[in-house]
Order: C-alpha cells, then sequence, then structure tokens
C-alpha cells in the first residue's frame, strides 16, 4: 500500500471517527502500541546507522503517553492483562520489539509518567551479541550508495530465509565480522544489561522467539524449539519465563498459536492494527494474536492516537487483508 492511499484511508477514518465520537461512545478496550527504537533527536535520526523501521524520536513517545494520561487511560503490562482489565476502563500496553540496547533511553521517560512497557527480546541477538541483520545490509548497502527501495527489496528477499541462510547471507555478502555492531545505536543488550533493565518495576520482558524466524514457514516442533529456547534464555535472564510472545515479523497461524500455548504462554502480539476489546479470554485465541497499532511518523500524532481508539477503520480493514493475502511473506 503506498503511502498517499495510507494517508488518504486515515484521514477519511479520521473523518468518520470524529463523526462517529460525536453521537456514540467508543467501547472500552486495550490499545497495544509497537516501537522498535526511538531517536533522541533528529541528527540521530540522519546517521542511517540502523535499519529506520520508525523515524519516531522519545519526544513522540512523550507525546503519545501524555496523550493517553489525559485522556484517562491506564498503562498496563502483561501481568495486568492477565490477572484482569478492569472492563470500565481504556488501556494502554506499550511495546517494543528485537532487544535493542537504546530502549535503555525510554526508561527515564517510563520512570517520569510511572507507565510501563514490555520489552521483546531476540534471544539470540542479545545471547550472542550480534547485530540485527537488517540493520547490517542497510548499513552497508547504505555505504555503496544503493537505494532505500533496493535495499528494502533485499531485506523482504531474506526475511523468507531460515536462520542459518541469513546467517550465511550476511557473512558471505558482507564478511566474517559482519554481525559485529557498529556501536549503541545498532546493538542489541548485553545480556547483564538486560538482567538489570528488567529488574526495573516498569519493565517486563517479552518472548521474540530465539533467531526472530518466520514462525509459519516452520513445523510444530521447530516453532516449539524457537519459543522454548527463548523461553529458557530469559528465564536465565531474570529467574521467569514470560507470559506474552511477539511473533516475529507479526507472522502467526493456527500451529503458531498452539505452540505458543504449549510453551506455557497466554498472550501473543502480532502486527495487525486495531484495538482489542474487553474482557479478554486470556490464553484464547484472541488473547494470542492481538493486535498492535505502529506509531508512523509523517502523520500528526495527536490524529493518530485519536484513531487508535476507533473502533471502525477502512484503514486497517484494507491493511489487515492486504497483510493477509498480498504480503510478501
Ligand atoms: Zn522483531
Amino acid at each position: 500500500m503506498n503511502n498517499r492511499l495510507k494517508r488518504f484511508l486515515r484521514y477519511n477514518d479520521y473523518l468518520f471517527y470524529k463523526a462517529h465520537s460525536r453521537v456514540f461512545e467508543e467501547s472500552n478496550s486495550l490499545i497495544c502500541l509497537l516501537f522498535h527504537t526511538l531517536f533522541t533527536d533528529e541528527t540521530e535520526s540522519r546517521l542511517r546507522s540502523r535499519y529506520p523501521q520508525s523515524k519516531l524520536q522519545l519526544d513522540d513517545l512523550c507525546f503519545i503517553i501524555e496523550f493517553y494520561l489525559d485522556h484517562g487511560f491506564n498503562f498496563t503490562s502483561p501481568d495486568g492483562i492477565i490477572s484482569g482489565l478492569d472492563p470500565e476502563k481504556n488501556h494502554v500496553l506499550l511495546t517494543f520489539d528485537d532487544g535493542y540496547y537504546c530502549n535503555s533511553l525510554t526508561l527515564p521517560i517510563l520512570k517520569h509518567y510511572n507507565v510501563p512497557a514490555t520489552f521483546f527480546i531476540s534471544a539470540d541477538n542479545v545471547e550472542n551479541g550480534k547485530a540485527f541483520w537488517w540493520d547490517i545490509i542497510y548499513r552497508e548497502r547504505v555505504s555503496q550508495n544503493v537505494s532505500e527501495a533496493e535495499i528494502y527489496r533485499e531485506c523482504v528477499a531474506v526475511k523468507k530465509m531460515p536462520p542459518v541462510q541469513i546467517d550465511t547471507y550476511i557473512t558471505e555478502t558482507f564478511g566474517e565480522n559482519a554481525f559485529q555492531p557498529q556501536g549503541d545505536l545498532d546493538r542489541p543488550f548485553t545480556p547483564q544489561e538486560l538482567k538489570s533493565f528488567s529488574s526495573e518495576p516498569l519493565v517486563s520482558l517479552g518472548n521474540h522467539c530465539r533467531n526472530h524466524t518466520i514462525l509459519t514457514k516452520m513445523g510444530r516442533l521447530e516453532i516449539m524449539r524457537e519459543i522454548g529456547s527463548a523461553q529458557d534464555f530469559l528465564a536465565g535472564i531474570n529467574n521467569e519465563k514470560p507470559g506474552i510472545i511477539a511473533y516475529p515479523y507479526g507472522d502467526f497461524n493456527d500451529q503458531v498459536i498452539q505452540a505458543a500455548c504449549d510453551c506455557g504462554l497466554k498472550l501473543g502480539m502480532t502486527v495487525e492494527p486495531g484495538k482489542n476489546h474487553i474482557p479478554l479470554d486470556i490464553c484464547s485465541r484472541s488473547a494470542l494474536s492481538l493486535k498492535r497499532y505502529i506509531p508512523q511518523v509523517g502523520m500528526d500524532m495527536r490524529i493518530q492516537c485519536e484513531l487508535f481508539q476507533s473502533d471502525y477503520s477502512l484503514y486497517n480493514t484494507i491493511r489487515g487483508l492486504y497483510h493477509h493475502f498480498c504480503s510478501d511473506r
């Protein structure tokens, strides 16, 4: 879906939301928001040292938190969801995927507003200090003056490979040392840093699999190994296995949900946009396929925050269908 069509659909949704919310009250819900990394400022976002999954900055996170606090939302955690959300309230879950060290920059913000957040960890990257393959491709191709469109196409192709093949592709294409991170902007947490970070009361850890791979391309036993191995790694970090998983790339199906359930997980995060209606039936298919919004640059953040509360969205419907039938998975 191109950006102009996205913007058109979302502004269309916004007009509908404004008209609808004047007459009807939107239903209470759980809104889950997905971030990867946040830049500290404009200068840092221009360094091009990691794949720009988003160019959001820490200030955008502050804006979002303030917006929902001002509108009476409760910021929750996986434990809060599992023990049951108050159906009389609206709730928000902040999530950060992958395990980037720079996510530790959010901690002063979480403390300032006293809101929790959940961090989904790609176990192999943290355990072995490996840079994320998409960042390696991005930084190497940028240095070769390859266009953003070509880099994107290469990443889409690599994403479909099994983990071992991705590692081989990266080292054969960019050299034996390619997995060495360049600095604090692109590196994962070390296990020790993650231990210290996760001991903070406002921080929860979640499973993001061992090798950040597309689970829907695997057999049941392989899926169980991917999820189970990450559970064991995270238990070694903070002495408890998480109850929540974010499926890498948001890819899931019934077999993945069953495997997650068999590994003891109660909640699962996708990247399908939408609000989650409460009360939630924990361990059910809906609890293991929760929708998440990804805040974007290029559209007024206040409008996005308002839209995330909407019960109806043409954009979400079309994006969901697109993801289901047409995406390059
Ligand atoms: Zn991820």
